[in-house]
């Protein structure tokens, strides 16, 4: 008895997976072909035709024939079915909670914005997050039962492998148990990762990235992380934290401390927050820089690239300097790993060429120079919205391998 009860149990875990291969096809192209969805997973006709029919009635996937049929039998095509569920993704920014939600092809419906107040407790953020949520599911738009999940990109040191938010040193976070609070808050589950990570897997699933097998995606804003995708997989590490590329030590002066504590880090040099204090620091060497209208404490990095790009001496010296310092850092990345891509996103990087035609420089005069070297330096795929889309993809990325538990 108890061996038909474990075979049962592994059909179940065998169907399971196949369904989840069958949809990994369909992401891959959405519209496949029957015969070609065969072909990708390497399952007969058969099965294939009872796993797509069974996702046909979980309201996972739909089926027609192409408007124009080729000569000979009529081929069906398999596509997503967008309006079968929704999606609800956070950018939770130390500026702003930006929330959508969307169908299930990340087209969004409604869209909700509100000022963070990161100096504020944890709870109190978080409920703030929780009123966006509910905000984006009121809607007459859609039946709210069919949000299938909650997706949250938040910055910091995050334990993939036990859910908790480590250290968060934009919202000075400790040891924040984040997807129990929420979900005590909310009927839908809540699937949250580290900013940067969650940006790689919406590059992989909605951008650019999804043309790679092996992309590095950074993050370049207050702080800077990446996400590591090795065949098409996010790469954790052994505690779930890999991607700290912001703390990894550079040579340099060591004069401002690091939000970890340390001061060679790479943030202390190339961040948003490192370049604003560096441009203060070093005031009262360019007399002459229009830095010095500006009151200390509204000076931004934004303020800083701007000067940059209109020509004055120090901020470009400063901008340059954390250049510099990211590029020959990418560079070392680049050696390591040998991605196919090196995928930018946030502030720092939507500067324009004061930042690329740079970056590119310091890259290309750093990285291990083989004549087999074939790499590509791109920007992120939605100026902005990387973290966005990002928590999206958080969220469908249980869609595929079917780990979420259905609304009721
Ligand atoms: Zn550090």
């Amino acid at each position: 008895m108890n061996r038909n009860k474990t075979e049962k149990l592994s059909n179940a875990a065998q169907t399971k997976h196949n369904k989840s291969l069958v949809l990994q096809s369909v992401q891959a192209e959405d519209g496949i072909p029957m015969f070609e969805i065969c072909n990708r997973t390497g399952l007969s006709t058969a099965t294939v035709s009872r796993l797509v029919e069974s996702l046909i009635k979980e309201q996972f996937l739909v089926e027609h024939e192409p408007i124009a049929v080729p000569k000979g039998r009529p081929m069906k095509s398999v596509f997503f079915n967008s309006k079968g569920f929704y999606m609800i993704g956070i950018d939770l920014g130390t500026t702003y909670i930006r929330g959508v939600l969307t169908d299930l092809s990340a087209e969004i419906i409604k869209e909700v914005e509100v000022v963070t107040e990161s100096r504020k407790d944890p709870q109190y953020v978080l409920n703030k997050v929780i009123q966006v949520i509910h905000n984006l599911a009121n809607t007459n738009l859609i039946d709210p039962a069919k949000i299938i999940g909650v997706g949250m990109a938040v910055p910091g040191i995050i334990n993939h492998n036990t859910g908790i938010v480590e250290y968060s040193p934009a919202f000075n976070w400790r040891d924040i148990e984040l997807k129990r609070f929420m979900e005590k808050g909310i009927p839908y589950p809540v699937y949250f990762d580290n900013v940067s990570r969650a940006m790689a897997l919406g590059e992989l699933t909605y951008g650019t990235g999804k043309s790679f097998n092996d992309l590095i995606c950074i993050n370049v804003g207050y702080g800077i992380g990446a996400g590591i995708v090795i065949g098409k997989q996010l790469f954790y590490g052994t505690d779930g934290m890999a991607g700290e590329f912001g703390h990894i030590p550079v040579a340099g002066d060591g004069k401002i401390l690091c939000s970890c504590g340390k001061n060679n880090c790479l943030t202390a040099y190339a961040s948003g927050d490192a370049i604003v204090q560096r441009a203060r620091l070093r005031l009262n060497d360019f007399p002459l820089s229009v830095l010095n209208a500006i009151q200390s404490e509204d000076l931004d990095t934004k303020l800083v690239a701007e000067a940059a790009a209109e020509g004055d001496l120090l901020a470009q010296a400063v901008f340059n300097e954390a250049i510099e310092y990211l590029g020959m850092a990418i560079a070392g990345l680049m050696n390591i790993f040998n991605p196919q891509a090196i995928i930018l996103g946030g502030g720092i990087t939507l500067n324009g060429p004061i930042f690329w035609d740079k970056l590119k420089l310091v890259i290309t005069e750093n990285v291990f120079d083989h004549r087999s070297t074939k790499y590509q330096i791109l920007p992120a795929s939605h100026p902005g919205q990387t973290a966005m889309y990002g928590a999206l993809a958080l969220v469908f990325r249980e869609i595929i391998s079917l780990n979420l538990s259905l609304p009721k």
